[in-house]
């Protein structure tokens, strides 16, 4: 099995964290490339049965005037290559326009779109559900995986799953 994940999410959610652990190792050069090449891609993992390649969604922003009234081309291009989508909030954090900006736009993907909520590690257990709650009412997200990037907690758990699904 593999395939291409795309992580949209506003800034600060732990993307960059998520897509660190993947490799292991910090992927400098890459980062650095992604400006000229527009390489989007950002973690690949692997195990003996799939390989799933993880990218970035760039150009996905909120409007400022009318031209920019729909979602960027960039980040579109990106939905349309990818097979499955992660939207990752941040559990410690309200949801902010930031946050409603995205799942506005993925309303109108017809990709799978997984939600992940990332930072367990420092949110009480008693404020997930609410918080999950407050965004499965909008959209009908193909699971919901509660995660730490920077512990790991659930993550080879959600990986697991995703690789199914490929
Ligand atoms: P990005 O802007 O979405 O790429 O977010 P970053 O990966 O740069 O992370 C933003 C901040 O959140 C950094 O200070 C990270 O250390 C922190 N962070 C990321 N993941 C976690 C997590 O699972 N738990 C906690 N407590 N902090 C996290
Ligand atoms: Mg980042």
């Amino acid at each position: 099995r593999s395939g291409f994940v795309a992580i949209v999410g506003r800034p600060n959610v732990g993307k960059s964290t998520f897509m660190n652990r993947m490799i292991g190792e910090k992927i400098a050069i890459m980062s650095s490339k992604a400006q000229t090449t527009r390489n989007k891609i950002q973690g690949i993992y692997t195990d003996d049965n799939a390989q799933i390649v993880f990218v970035d969604t760039p150009g996905i922003h909120k409007p400022h005037n009318e031209l920019d009234e729909y979602m960027d081309q960039a980040a579109l291009s990106t939905f349309n290559e990818v097979d499955a989508i992660l939207f990752m909030i941040s559990g410690v954090d309200k949801k902010g326009p930031g946050d409603q900006y995205i799942m506005d736009q993925l309303k109108n993907v017809k990709k799978p779109v997984y939600l992940v909520v990332n930072k367990i590690d420092a949110i009480h257990p008693d404020d997930l559900l609410p918080m999950i709650e407050q965004y499965r009412h909008e959209l009908d997200f193909k699971a919901v995986y509660p995660i730490s990037a920077l512990e790991g907690n659930n993550v080879p758990e959600m990986l697991k799953e995703l690789e199914l699904t490929l």
